[in-house]
């Protein structure tokens, strides 16, 4: 057990209570709630002490881009939910795709990635990568069996997201785990839509799981953060990349994550509760084309969803009849939902991502990553059902 976490005797095996009882020692002041560290460094007792600490003998906070009491209490609590030995975080999700990815590659590698990613991720290993002669190919997470013409001698690890952004494709995480163990590829997993409540993906494989914290972790829209969890020596080279590189969490946010995260639980039942029921109200309406949810039993990969899911997720999406001029229709009639570019948020959100996060793929992109001009994305809050269905529907009429 790390040193700073000698208070948490007797710990229970049930994610909620991990998730409220897991945290740091208290301080002589025997606080219940855990104080904010808002500190940028931390002193040495002697000059014995200040060379023990930089030779890394013992354990312990000396500079807050390094580690930081609250950084390592919400590190922690993830480690504990997703089965991970050890994690970094971030100051948001792509700071954790892109320190995670550079810490592991280097001029050469080629990474195998799903087609289906979130556009900043798709962005990065288009754009930038290349330029640092890191290459890639997509795959389609419909035809694994495809996957392994793809390895070179110099692919590294595959990246993938389960469920898919915006698409709310599913993945078949066990199959994809036995590919990468098969080929000897580092299993990269970005978790964030799915939450470690809904999915944990290093039981099927993954080597490390990433998570943007903005999402479902915080679950009321107020900060940007990111996390890496997995192995031990996986995440040893991304924090030796990352505290020198410098994209650390800020105390305050992570504090505000690790009390979000005793929620999580209660929160993501909600979302996936309002989410089911507003998938249902779509399916067969007039106005809409499809509908694609998780667990609904029409979407094409429900019995694998079931399999490596608790319950379906916050977000929905859906086809409105019409194309683009019914889809700005509906935009513009929304009265109570937030037309906004955030996920996993209390309040329930709807975008359209071919104008917003994937505006920068290509059109033959975006068919390829099943993203129509017609097609709306609801993060279904925890509003009461009745209202966002009552606003979904005005809006379709
Ligand atoms: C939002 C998101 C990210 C990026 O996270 P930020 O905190 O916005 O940087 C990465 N992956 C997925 C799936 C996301 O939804």
């Amino acid at each position: 057990m790390n040193p700073f976490f000698g208070n948490n005797k007797n710990m229970s095996k049930k994610f909620e209570t991990n998730a409220i009882r897991t945290q740091l020692n208290r301080t002589e002041h025997l606080e219940h709630s855990v104080p904010l560290y808002l500190t940028s460094s931390f002193i040495f007792e002697d000059a014995e002490d200040m060379r023990a600490s930089f030779a890394e003998e013992k354990e312990r906070n000396i500079y807050s881009r390094y580690s930081n009491p609250n950084s390592s209490e919400f590190i922690e609590k993830v480690c504990q939910m997703e089965g991970a030995e050890a994690g970094f975080a971030f100051a948001s999700g792509m700071a954790a795709v892109f320190s995670t990815l550079a810490a592991l590659l280097e001029s050469g590698d080629h990474i195998l990635s799903a087609r289906s990613i979130f556009g900043s991720t798709h962005s990065l290993l288009n754009n930038f990568f290349p330029k640092w002669n890191i290459s890639h190919s997509y795959f389609k997470i419909d035809d694994l069996d495809a996957i392994e013409a793809l390895i070179k001698p110099k692919t590294k690890l595959i990246y993938a997201e389960s469920p898919t952004n915006p698409g709310v494709d599913i993945l078949d995480l066990d199959a994809l785990g036995k590919i990468a163990k098969k080929n000897n590829l580092i299993l990269v997993i970005d978790n964030c839509f799915a939450s470690p409540y809904l999915q944990q993906p290093i039981k099927f494989g993954a080597d490390l799981v990433i998570h943007s914290g903005t999402k479902l972790m915080d679950g009321q829209g107020r900060v940007l953060a990111g996390i890496t969890v997995g192995g031990a020596e996986l995440i040893d080279k991304v924090y030796r990349f990352s505290r020198i590189t410098g994209p650390a969490l800020s105390p305050f946010n992570a504090w505000v994550l690790s009390k979000s995260l005793e929620t999580l639980a209660l929160r993501v039942d909600r979302h996936c509760d309002n989410a089911l029921k507003l998938a249902e109200f779509l399916e067969g309406h007039s106005k809409v084309n499809w509908v694609k949810y998780p667990f609904l039993k029409s979407h094409p990969k429900y019995k694998i969803a079931k399999k490596q899911m608790k319950a379906g997720g916050c977000v929905v999406a859906f086809e409105v009849k019409g194309g683009l001029k019914a889809g700005q229709q509906f935009f513009d009639a929304i009265k109570l939902l937030s037309l906004s570019a955030n996920l996993g948020d209390s309040r329930s959100i709807v975008t359209h991502p071919a104008s917003t996060t994937h505006s920068k793929l290509s059109v033959e992109e975006r068919a390829e990553s099943g993203i129509t001009d017609g097609m709306v994305r609801v993060s279904v809050g925890l509003e009461h059902i009745d209202d966002i269905i009552a606003d979904i529907s005005q809006a379709l009429n």
